[in-house]
């Protein structure tokens, strides 16, 4: 079948890339003329594991187009997914600015009936709205469908997820429309759930929450362990063997960030507030995660005083490992703190170095050798658990550093291992090794 991808984000162009493999003929349509340009050449825009090797053999193969002409793209398509942004405005709500639009790029450039798939996060009701804008702008007499089909792959691993996932959320008002994407995805053999559309659009709001306040539970208990001398990841450990809790998702940390969490959390907040309802819960899950990024900056000042002129070796700036995303990282608030603490910062990441230089600036200086973060620093904050830091030998820390003093905002060292080093270490919900 042909369809096309509207947006080469994170979910658009692993999307396509999937959709291609599994078989369909497929065109990626994006804005930027330079990601096309780049993807035409065979070279992905951003980085998830496995997803160029995937992309340049499914184009080589003749499957898989990119396109920044809307006409072209959609040619002869049946099938149109929309994977556009849907970023968070200032009161917290989705901006539907991106999708309002690509529904009007829809309306003026198909010529034949479509179905119209969205992959984007969508606050309830937007499918409708969708709809609704298409056939407002159509010059063509042609029907459009629409299915809700919200996306649940993680970056660091979304092309493994979307081989691999638990479930594939169709929510459709027309039968023949929601078939047609159960068999697009049957070669996937994921279970297919169908639902209606509203349903499906706040599935994915649900799922997100109900994460975020596992993550933000479990680093409320981690805090409460450290003052009363339990240990998070046994406590985590014994919960999680109950089946009905799980022990996915009981990782204490600094908190959650990305371009997803943050955003999805505060924006169902606002749909439910927009009824009249005010989700506490979720307020609360916002309010812990918050907190919970100063926390490494609150124990070194705690340790250390004042941080004025400090070498501080900040190891990690994705928000997650895997991955080059650095939307609303931990290590964006903990930079800020730490320059206006005056502390001076040398930042490692294997991948994000570019995109933070974008976010965080110069202030800070910036290396893709763990190493050469360490060397001579009087303390290092870890923020992001790449395998890097997590599989370094724990003796660099003592050989490289000025001080061997750790913050670890990630939990990356068994207590065991560290207490054979010349290292202090504190970490989360856990005791401080001295
Ligand atoms: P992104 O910001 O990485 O990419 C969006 C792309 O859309 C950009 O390349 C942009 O140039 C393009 N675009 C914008 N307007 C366009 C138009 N009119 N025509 C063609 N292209 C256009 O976004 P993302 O991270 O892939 O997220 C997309 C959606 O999926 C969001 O709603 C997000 O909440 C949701 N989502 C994201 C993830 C994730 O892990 N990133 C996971 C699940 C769901």
């Amino acid at each position: 079948m042909k369809i096309s991808v509207v947006g080469t984000g994170y979910v658009g162009l692993v999307t396509g890339v999937a959709l291609s493999h599994i078989g369909h003929k497929v065109t990626c349509v994006d804005i930027d003329q330079n990601k096309v340009e780049k993807m035409n050449k065979g070279i992905s825009p951003i980085y998830e594991p496995g997803l160029e090797e995937l992309m340049v053999k499914n184009i080589n193969e003749g499957r898989l187009f990119f396109s920044a002409n809307h006409r072209e793209g959609f040619k002869d398509s049946k099938v149109i997914y929309i994977a556009v942004g849907t970023p968070e405005k200032a009161d917290g709500s989705a901006n539907l600015t991106f999708i309002e639009q690509v529904a009007k790029d829809i309306a003026v450039n198909i010529e034949e009936n479509v179905i119209v798939v969205t992959k984007s996060t969508v606050p309830v009701g937007t499918n409708h709205y969708i709809k609704d804008i298409i056939e407002q702008h159509l010059i063509k007499n042609v029907k459009v469908e629409i299915v809700s089909n919200p996306e649940f792959l993680r970056e660091g691993s979304s092309v493994y997820d979307t081989f691999n996932g638990d479930r594939i959320v169709v929510g459709a008002d027309n039968t023949e429309a929601a078939q047609v994407i159960k068999e697009i995805n049957e070669p996937f053999g994921i279970p297919v759930y169908v639902t209606d559309v509203q349903s499906a659009e706040m599935i994915k709001y649900a799922s997100n929450a109900f994460l975020a306040t596992k993550i933000s539970f479990i680093n409320e208990i981690g805090n409460i362990c450290e003052k009363l001398g339990a240990d998070i990841e046994s406590v985590a450990y014994g919960m999680g063997l109950d089946k009905r809790i799980g022990s996915m998702f009981l990782n204490a940390g600094i908190g959650y960030g990305g371009s997803c969490f943050p955003k999805d959390t505060k924006a169902l907040t606002q749909i439910a507030s927009n009824i009249d309802h005010q989700f506490e819960l979720l307020e609360s899950v916002i309010k812990v995660n918050n907190n919970q990024q100063s926390l490494l900056i609150e124990k070194a000042k705690d340790r250390v005083g004042n941080l004025r002129g400090k070498k501080v070796a900040l190891l990690g700036l994705s928000f997650k490992p895997n991955t080059d995303d650095m939307r609303e990282a931990a290590s964006i608030v903990i930079s800020k703190r730490l320059l206006e603490e005056e502390a001076e910062v040398i930042a490692f990441d294997p991948i994000a170095v570019s995109n933070a230089k974008r976010i965080i600036g110069e202030g800070i200086q910036y290396t893709e050798s763990l190493e050469e973060a360490l060397q001579d620093s009087d303390f290092a904050l870890i923020v992001t658990e790449w395998n890097q830091i997590k599989e370094i030998n724990l003796q660099t820390y003592v050989d490289k550093m000025s001080t061997p003093l750790i913050f670890d905002g990630r939990n990356c060292y068994d207590l065991n291992e560290v207490e054979k080093y010349n290292l202090e270490y504190h970490s989360m919900g856990r005791r401080s090794v001295v």
